[in-house]
């Protein structure tokens, strides 16, 4: 059975961190972008107690710049807090709205299909769920404009087929296999991930408010 080599593209929330476990035994190349963002200190941290852990390779760190016309303050502040009113849902608005940036998970992944590329990595994962209400709304403005739908996945595949020199294929378990953020917390206690070592918002302090914080206050992480 050919058995692919393979990348895990990670930022330190549960989604990804749960995939460095599940994935060990084909032991994966851990891999994060740093744009620049406010979290990226804290969010090293707890992937490092992850890897080391599992012993994993050292983690790969791709160093990226947005220019300022891509931004929007948020991401790149300290003690931000986003100002959305119903994260979760707005299906007929942007997605992050507050604190868009043109492109980001597509200049993101671009940059790591290209180190795959290099170092002839043949499959690349990422973290990337949707709640049943997500799978239901999916033809929204919000997820037709998001950038780690399934839809953002298969063009991402089409794109890897031109201007690289290796065949990666990026590929989104969760998706596959319709897991919510539930079924990752589950299958994450059961392959003894601490969850506290985990950090799911994109701001620096947590802000409480935003849709991964809500969502993690939904399924009870934070509370054992
Ligand atoms: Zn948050």
């Amino acid at each position: 059975m050919f058995s692919p080599s393979q990348a895990l593209m990670v930022t330190g929330g549960m989604d990804s961190t749960v995939l460095l476990y599940w994935f060990k035994k084909n032991n994966p190349q851990p891999i994060i972008v740093n744009y620049g963002y406010a979290s990226f200190a804290r969010d090293v941290n707890n992937l490092n107690y992850h890897i080391d852990k599992l012993g994993l390779k050292p983690l790969v760190v791709i160093d990226i710049e947005f220019k300022d016309w891509q931004k929007q303050q948020g991401l790149f502040t300290k003690n931000y807090t986003p100002k959305e009113n119903n994260p979760l849902g707005d299906w007929n608005d942007l997605r992050y709205k507050d604190f868009f940036v043109e492109g980001r998970n597509m200049i993101m992944m671009s940059y790591v299909l290209a180190y795959c590329s290099a170092h002839k990595i043949d499959e690349l994962c990422t973290g990337y769920l949707y709640e049943e209400e997500e799978w239901c709304n999916r033809r929204t403005y919000k997820l037709m404009t998001g950038d780690n739908s399934p839809q953002f996945v298969d063009m991402m595949n089409l794109m890897s087929t031109v201007g690289f020199s290796h065949q990666v294929r990026i590929r989104a378990p969760y998706y596959e296999l319709k897991y919510s953020k539930m079924d990752v917390y589950n299958m994450g206690v059961d392959l003894g991930v601490d969850f506290s070592k985990t950090c799911s918002c994109y701001f620096d302090p947590v802000c409480g408010v935003c849709d991964n914080c809500l969502l993690r206050k939904q399924i009870g992480v934070d509370n054992g």
